[in-house]
């Protein structure tokens, strides 16, 4: 019964439908090379969910309509995502965090690609970060992350010393950095990090970089535009320390003496609690972190001031009064 009606669905279409249904395969176009190769490069020669490539990749018909072949359409994924994809019961009970209908596919995609377009320009706003996990006398792991300035992630990928020395491992990663796009900055942890955390979950160490940070290494107008302001608070030791960048706020960072016995430093992401010695003079311990950190950021221009927070008045030096010591 089941083939009679088929049949007789069959003919009621026109011809040529009817003939590609009962082959199976309705109105299939297939990307013609020059496409396939459009959408491959602008994909970075990768699949556009876990990123990898030479794992074989396919273009994936995103709305499942295989007549809809249309840039916006075709999603590159790689042999093992694309099976996910169909056979999503197969893989529920591993990973059970991905679903990957249409909608996520689709995202992927455009998150990726405008990721690529992002990294391929002179000075992108995109940074790599390569983590080493272990210690200084072993680092077993490396791990790549890139993200956009906001902090997301879009990439990651480890890499373990089972698959060679350290050396040929961090060529492999530049390797990989160049071919999404040669001017992306690589930002380097300088310690290893003893706990490599949950690459799903997002918990335990950061990986990532601050926003702030990350604007301060990308944009070209920093060297020039950029500028750090200090109000010394006139009435408790404790000092407010303001980055911009073109007239706009980036960073607040305070820095005050915490019960006498701790300098405390604190700003985005950031609690140091530096333990005070007894020499040299609390003052000149704190000015020598407030030089370091200005070395760290490099700003074009420092001002520095105290009294009233509105209108204070300007400062030739981090004059901090006698209260600190
Ligand atoms: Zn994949």
């Amino acid at each position: 019964m089941i083939f009679k009606d088929e049949c007789l669905k069959i003919a009621l279409l026109p011809k040529r439908e009817a003939f590609f249904m009962a082959l199976g395969r309705m109105d299939r176009v297939k990307p013609n090379k020059a496409q396939r190769k459009r959408v491959l490069v602008a994909n970075a020669n990768r699949c556009c969910v876990c990123k990898r490539q030479g794992i074989g990749l396919h273009l994936h018909h995103i709305d499942e309509d295989p007549s809809n072949t249309i840039d916006e359409n075709l999603a590159v994924l790689c042999v093992e995502d694309h099976d996910r994809h169909h056979r999503p019961g197969v893989y529920r009970p591993r990973v059970n965090h991905l679903e990957l209908g249409p909608d996520q596919i689709r995202q992927r995609k455009k998150s990726w690609e405008a990721f690529v377009i992002e990294a391929r320009q002179p000075n992108p706003k995109v940074v790599a970060t390569l983590a080493a996990y272990g210690s200084f006398r072993l680092i077993h792991s490396l791990q790549l992350v890139m993200q956009w300035p906001d902090e997301r992630i879009e990439y990651t990928r480890s890499y373990h010393l089972l698959d060679g020395t350290l050396d040929k491992l961090t060529d492999a990663v530049m390797e990989e950095i160049s071919q999404i796009g040669r001017n992306v900055k690589l930002m380097v942890v300088n310690e290893p990090l003893s706990v490599e955390h949950c690459p799903c979950c997002e918990a335990g160490l950061s990986r990532t970089i601050k926003p702030a940070v990350v604007i301060r290494h990308t944009d070209p107008d920093w060297p020039t535009d950029s500028s750090c302001a200090i109000y010394i608070n006139p009435e408790r030791p404790w000092i407010t320390i303001l980055f911009f960048l073109r007239r706009e706020q980036l960073l607040e960072g305070s820095l005050h003496l915490c019960g006498g016995r701790f300098l405390h430093y604190h700003s985005d992401g950031i609690d140091e609690r530096v333990a005070v010695r007894p020499h040299p003079s609390k003052r000149a311990q704190v000015t020598r972190i407030v030089r370091k950190l200005l070395q760290e950021w490099s700003p074009a221009t420092v001002f520095i001031g105290t009294g009233d927070p509105d209108t204070p008045e300007l400062l030739d030096g981090l004059k901090l009064p006698a209260f600190w010591e």
